[in-house]
């Protein structure tokens, strides 16, 4: 029963791990026990720092989703067992100004690189035999429209869209697949957003919890997705949002 949310033994890499909810990601599944890589397109010292003051072990490795098939041979071989995909990027404008170079960088990252990062770990397991959790970083944004954002839209849709996919294709192989769609999250990504007193207004007054969350809120999530105790979980995408979904 004390194992149940344990991750000892596991082997985990985390995308975007360097800052914000990836780094919170990483931090969390590291205290759980497991072994974690930590990937950015910049070094994730600063996180692996964290990890290993606090007894846990981590490095760190470059991974630049501007490549969509960077994490092509990451895996193969590689003993994982988890995977979190959270690296993801915002471009605002609005629809009648965005621009073709916005769309590709941001489906390009958010949804492309996000699928062959799950094919090749889906591969590297299915050949292995080995049972596995993949979590995929989806958005409120994955559910509604949102504004001024229209890849990041798209893109987010296409998350939970490719997250039942793989859980219908992979269930056999005892690999789950899920999403989480985090809500208002104070980081790099929703900076503008805070900075701008109506909008940051607007937003907390919708927010049931009156306030907007941390990066911790959605670790402890994804800790409990790549556990045991959610074996019998995949497919789902599961809004962690302090109740915005259900005003
Ligand atoms: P963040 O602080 O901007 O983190 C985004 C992470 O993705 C950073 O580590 C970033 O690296 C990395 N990244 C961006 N482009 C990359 C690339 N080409 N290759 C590799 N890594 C790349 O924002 P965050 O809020 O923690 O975002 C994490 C995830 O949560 C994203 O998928 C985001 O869409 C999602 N999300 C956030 C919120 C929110 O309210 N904050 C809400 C819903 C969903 P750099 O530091 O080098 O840029």
């Amino acid at each position: 029963m004390s194992d149940l949310f344990s991750l000892k033994g596991r082997k985990a890499l985390v995308t975007g791990a360097n800052t914000g909810i990836g780094q919170a990601i990483a931090v969390t599944l590291a205290g759980q026990g497991a072994d974690v890589t930590c990937a950015g397109r910049r070094d994730c010292d600063e996180t692996v720092a964290i990890i290993t003051d606090l007894g846990g072990t981590a490095r760190s490795v470059l991974l630049d989703f501007a490549d969509p098939m960077a994490a092509r041979d990451i895996f193969e071989g590689a003993g994982y067992d988890i995977l979190v995909n959270n690296a993801g990027i915002i471009r605002r404008a609005d629809s009648t100004d965005y621009t073709e170079a916005d769309w590709d960088a941001v489906i390009d990252v958010n949804q492309k690189a996000l699928f062959f990062t799950c094919q090749a770990f889906g591969r590297a397991l299915i050949a292995d035999g080995k049972p596995g959790a993949i979590v995929n970083i989806a958005s409120l944004l994955s559910f509604q429209g949102g504004i001024r954002v229209p890849a990041y839209t798209a893109s987010k849709h296409a998350v939970a869209g490719i997250t039942k996919i793989l859980a219908n294709e992979w269930a056999p192989h005892n690999i789950t697949v899920n999403a989480i769609a985090p809500g208002y999250i104070s980081t790099n990504n929703t900076e503008a957003l805070r900075a701008d007193p109506a909008r940051n207004k607007s937003i907390l007054d919708r927010i049931p919890a009156g306030r907007w969350g941390d990066p911790e809120d959605i670790a402890g999530t994804a800790a409990y997705l790549c556990s045991n105790a959610a074996k019998y979980v995949t497919g789902a995408v599961l809004n962690v949002d302090g109740g915005w979904l259900a005003r």
